[in-house]
C-alpha cells in the first residue's frame, strides 16, 4: 500500500476498464478503421484508466506539496518571485485577447497591436532607451537576440570583434549567450567590493586575474561588447557603470546589460542614461508573471537607435491621424515587416502574448509612481533581511546592496553546517529556499530577495527561521543534516536527479 504521504504515479494507478465517463452504448455498426497499417499506434497503452475522483485526488494531494508565491515568502534570489495580481489574470484571460488569432489581418487586431505598441513605449521609458522588441520568450533569449544585435551592428560596420567580456560574477547564461552567439568570452575579474575591477586583482592563490583596463588595452578592437549585470548577481550596483561603459565604447564595442535585477532599479535609474546600448528585461520576473514551472516567459529587448534597424521583425508601427473638426488623433497600427537589416525573427508570432498582456497589467495598475515606490520597497525589504541577520550569517561582502542579499556558510561550518542544510532545514520551517550556491564568486551563497510583495510579519517569520536554523546548527547539527523531516521528500539525490533524469514512465 502507497502510504498517506507518498503518490504514486497516475498511470500506477490505473486499472484496465475503469473510465470517468459513461458513454451510450453504440446503436450504429462500429466503424471499421481505414487507416494505414503503417500509421496505426501499436502497443498504445500509456493513458491511465483512471476515475473521475482519482485523478482529482491525484492531481488535488500534489497541489498540495508544493510551495508557491501564494503560500508565503519564496526568496529565490535572482528570480524576483513576487506576487501576481490577479487582476493580470482576469485582463489576459479577456475573449478578445484569448480568441484571436495570431494571423489575424492587423486591421482585424488593432487592439492587440496596440497593446504590444503601448507595451514598447512603456518599456523604452523604462529603461531609457529608443526601441523595444517584445519577441524573445525568455531572459536568455533576449539575451541570445541582445548579442546578436551586436554582431549584426559590428558586422554591418564591417569590423570582425571575436570577443565578449563578462564580470566573473555574472548568470551562466551570460556566457553561454555569448558563446552560442559565436564569441570569445573573456573574464572580468570583480574587486573586493564585488564589483567590476579596473585594475587586475591577485586572489588568495596568488594568481593574477585581469581587470577591465588591461583587457581593454590588450584586446582593443577585438572587443565586441561587454556583457554585464545591474545591479550584479550580489545585489551591488555597479557604481562605475558609465565610466565602464566609456572603456567599452572607447575601444568601439557596445555594453549588454542584463535586467533580470531590474526590480531594484524601475523608476529609479534608467540603463539608457548610464552607458547601456542593448538590454533585456524578464517581464516574468520584474513585471509579475507566474514562472518558475518552465515557461511561458517574456525577455524583450530594448536598444539604442543605432541598433534599432536590426531588430527582429515585423515591428507594430503606429500612425496618427487627426480627424473630425477638434483634430482628435486617431492611431491605426501596422505591421512593419520592410526592414532589410532585420535579423529576422526570433519567435513565432508576437512572442508569448499572453505574458505581455500581463505585464502591460501590471504597469498600468501601479503607474509610474506606483512602479517606483514598487522598487524602493523591494529594497527596503531585502535591507530589512540584511540588517536582522547580519550578526547571525556571515556577508562575504559589505558593500551595500540594492533588492537582494547574499549571505553564505562561513560561519557554520564549524559545525559541519553547510549551505544546502540551511536550506533543507527552511522547508522544515515552512520557507521555500533561497538561490544556493550561486552567484559562484561567494562560496556556499544563500542569495536572498524577498521583493516588495512582502510585509514586516513575513520577513520576521523568515528572520526567526533563519535564527533558529542558525540556533539548531550550533546545538543539534545533527538534527539539521536529517532536515527536511516534515517535507514528503527527504534529502534527494540531486546530482543524479540532475544528471540521469527519469523524464519517461516505463510499464513495469
Ligand atoms: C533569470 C536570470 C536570467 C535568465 O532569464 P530566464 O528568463 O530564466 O531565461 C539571466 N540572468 C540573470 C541574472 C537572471 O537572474
Amino acid at each position: 500500500m502507497t502510504p498517506r504521504n507518498r503518490e504514486s504515479l497516475i498511470f500506477e494507478r490505473s486499472v484496465p476498464g475503469k473510465v470517468g465517463m459513461d458513454l451510450p452504448r453504440l446503436d450504429v455498426p462500429e466503424a471499421k478503421d481505414t487507416r494505414p497499417e503503417k500509421l496505426r499506434r501499436k502497443g498504445f497503452d500509456a493513458m491511465p484508466s483512471v476515475s473521475e475522483v482519482d485523478v482529482i485526488r491525484h492531481f488535488t494531494r500534489l497541489s498540495k506539496w508544493n510551495y508557491g508565491v501564494d503560500d508565503g515568502l519564496y526568496p529565490l534570489g535572482s528570480c524576483t518571485m513576487k506576487h501576481n495580481p490577479r487582476l493580470n489574470e482576469k485582463t489576459s484571460g479577456l475573449p478578445g485577447f484569448t480568441d484571436s488569432h495570431p494571423m489575424a489581418p492587423a486591421e482585424h487586431v488593432q487592439g492587440n497591436l496596440a497593446l504590444i505598441h503601448t507595451l514598447q513605449e512603456w518599456l523604452k521609458e523604462i529603461t531609457g532607451l529608443d526601441a523595444v522588441t517584445l519577441q524573445p520568450s525568455a531572459g536568455a533569449a533576449g539575451e541570445l537576440t541582445g548579442v546578436m544585435l551586436i554582431r549584426a551592428y559590428h558586422v554591418a560596420h564591417g569590423s570582425k570583434r571575436r570577443v565578449i567580456l563578462i564580470p566573473d560574477s555574472a548568470h551562466g547564461t551570460n556566457p553561454a549567450t555569448a558563446a552560442m552567439a559565436g564569441y570569445e568570452v573573456l573574464e572580468i575579474a570583480s574587486q573586493a567590493d564585488g564589483t567590476v575591477s579596473f585594475e587586475d586583482v591577485t586572489d588568495a592563490a596568488g594568481k593574477v586575474r585581469k581587470g577591465l583596463l588591461t583587457l581593454a588595452r590588450e584586446l582593443g578592437d577585438e572587443i565586441a561588447g561587454l556583457m554585464i549585470t545591474n545591479p550584479n548577481t550580489l545585489g551591488v550596483f555597479e557604481y562605475r557603470i558609465k565610466d565602464i561603459a566609456e572603456v567599452i565604447h572607447g575601444v568601439g564595442g557596445l555594453v549588454y546589460m542584463d535586467g533580470a535585477n531590474m526590480n531594484a532599479l524601475v523608476g529609479v535609474a534608467r540603463p539608457g542614461d548610464f552607458g547601456v546600448d542593448v538590454m533585456h528585461l524578464n517581464l516574468h520576473k520584474t513585471f509579475s508573471t507566474p514562472h518558475g514551472g518552465g515557461g511561458p516567459g517574456s525577455g524583450p529587448v530594448a536598444c539604442t537607435k543605432a541598433l534599432e534597424p536590426f531588430l527582429p521583425r515585423p515591428v507594430v508601427v503606429r500612425e496618427t491621424q487627426r480627424v473630425g473638426e477638434g483634430q482628435v488623433a486617431r492611431h491605426t497600427y501596422r505591421l512593419d515587416w520592410d526592414r532589410p537589416s532585420s535579423m529576422g525573427k526570433v519567435h513565432t508570432f508576437f512572442g508569448n502574448f499572453g505574458i505581455l498582456v500581463r505585464a502591460l497589467t501590471y504597469c498600468l495598475s501601479h503607474g509610474g509612481d506606483g512602479l517606483r515606490e514598487a522598487t524602493l520597497r523591494a529594497i527596503v525589504n531585502a535591507n530589512y533581511i540584511r540588517k536582522q541577520l547580519e550578526g547571525t550569517y556571515h556577508l562575504e561582502y559589505q558593500t551595500p546592496t540594492l533588492h537582494e542579499v547574499i549571505f553564505d556558510d562561513h560561519d557554520l561550518a564549524q559545525h559541519d553546517i553547510h549551505t544546502l542544510d540551511v536550506a533543507k532545514g527552511l522547508i522544515d520551517r515552512g520557507f521555500h529556499p533561497p538561490t544556493i550556491y550561486f552567484p559562484a564568486i561567494v562560496h556556499g551563497a544563500l542569495m536572498i530577495e524577498p521583493t516588495e510583495s512582502e510585509g514586516k510579519d513575513e520577513l520576521d517569520a523568515f528572520i526567526d527561521a533563519m535564527k533558529d536554523i542558525a540556533r539548531e546548527a550550533a546545538e543539534n547539527p545533527e538534527a539539521l543534516h536529517q532536515a527536511p523531516v516534515r517535507a514528503p521528500m527527504r534529502r534527494l539525490d540531486e546530482t543524479t536527479a540532475a544528471r540521469k533524469p527519469v523524464l519517461r514512465w516505463v510499464k513495469g
